[in-house]
């Protein structure tokens, strides 16, 4: 079934081919920050030129972890489309779907769970890692939904016969788990789901402004895509620089400053050669530094903010084009039931 034989491959090493199916997407908790834009948006825009492109608003697997909290899950549901719309997808190239909406996914996840055992989902890494981020959650006891929504992921890639999966290193093991269930259908039921491809972006991961490996609204350390400028100012003014650094003049390490750190993804090379010659000879101030970046960080996200500005005021749109994605992408999941059905020999 599948004409692509590698496991994973790097972004800029994919070939164009608008035959094959790239699905993406988010879990509606949050409004996406530049994390978010860094490590998949940008890429996507990209993709959306060069393959059919899928992507996922997964409220389903969002209770998964917030059961307890359907309004943040509702609610963000819209806050995610206008900022995917606003970072320049184009829903006239990409379909945008609502998992809950199709119930294909949950009837998949249903029939692959015969094919996963509970110590392999205990054993799958990321499942392992975020399970230990959530005790507070979960206490000691995860729940059967969490556990199982690598299967459910699964569902999601399977049901729209999709052959990329854009992910960080972090996620390899999810997309793995994903094979192993396709190979395991097609052993058992006759080639019948495609297995998919992880693709691998360099920039899947962004530090927080403090400094942490992670970027979160718990953690406080985001920068949103809606962020206006006056938020923008006060979150890059109590950044993280180099502590050491206590007059103008000191001699700094931008190595270990976040400001320099976002300065790399936000200010041109020249720049950044000069930030770093200028730092380390103790001849730039912090202040004059984070106002530059300030300054840069609002060049890239003015027009975006201008963009989701046109969609929070045009809410119903935004709801058209994720209703009208929605049935597009169920007649697929239609299409992939009607294989499965028959291939489990349930087709009555
Ligand atoms: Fe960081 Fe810039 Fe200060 Fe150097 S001058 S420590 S790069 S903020």
């Amino acid at each position: 079934m599948s004409e692509v034989n590698d496991e994973k491959v790097k972004l800029e090493n994919i070939k164009p081919d608008k035959s094959l199916r790239i699905l993406t997407g988010d879990r509606p908790t949050g409004r996406l920050h530049i994390g978010h834009y860094f490590g998949s948006l940008k890429s996507r825009v990209e993709l959306q030129d060069k393959f059919e492109t899928f992507i996922e608003v997964a409220d389903v697997q969002a209770l998964t972890d917030n059961f307890n909290d359907p309004d943040k899950v509702k609610r963000n549901v819209k806050q995610i489309l206008m900022d995917e719309l606003a970072v320049g997808l184009n829903p006239n190239k990409v379909t945008f779907l609502l998992q809950s909406m199709i119930p294909e996914i949950a009837e998949l996840t249903v029939f692959y769970s015969n094919l996963v055992t509970i110590a392999r989902l205990q054993r799958n890494p990321t499942v392992k890692t975020e399970i230990a981020q959530k005790k507070e959650l979960f206490g000691e006891s995860v729940t059967y939904g969490f556990l199982g929504y690598p299967v459910s992921q699964a569902a999601d890639i399977t049901a729209f016969d999709a052959s990329y999966i854009p992910v960080g290193e972090d996620q390899l093991p999810l997309i793995e788990q994903c094979r192993e269930i396709v190979r395991k259908f097609n052993s058992i039921y006759g080639e019948t789901l495609r297995e998919p491809v992880a693709v691998i972006s360099d920039k899947s991961r962004i530090k927080g402004l403090d400094g942490n490996e992670k970027m979160g609204k718990s953690l406080g350390n985001a920068l949103y895509l809606s962020d206006d400028l006056d938020t923008i100012k006060t979150k890059v003014m109590g950044a993280l620089t180099d502590p050491a650094r206590i007059k103008k003049d000191d001699p700094g390490n931008p190595d270990i400053c976040m400001v320099y750190y976002y300065h790399k993804l936000f200010s041109s090379d020249n720049e950044c050669k000069n930030i770093c010659e200028e730092c380390k000879k103790g001849a730039r101030g912090c202040v004059a530094c984070k106002k530059q970046l300030i300054e840069n960080i609002d060049k890239e996200l003015s027009p975006i903010r201008e963009k989701r500005h046109y969609y929070e005021e045009h809410e119903k749109e935004v709801m058209d084009i994720l209703m009208a994605g929605t049935a597009h992408a169920r007649e697929t999941a239609k299409e992939t039931m009607e294989k499965v059905k028959k291939a489990m020999k349930l087709d009555y």
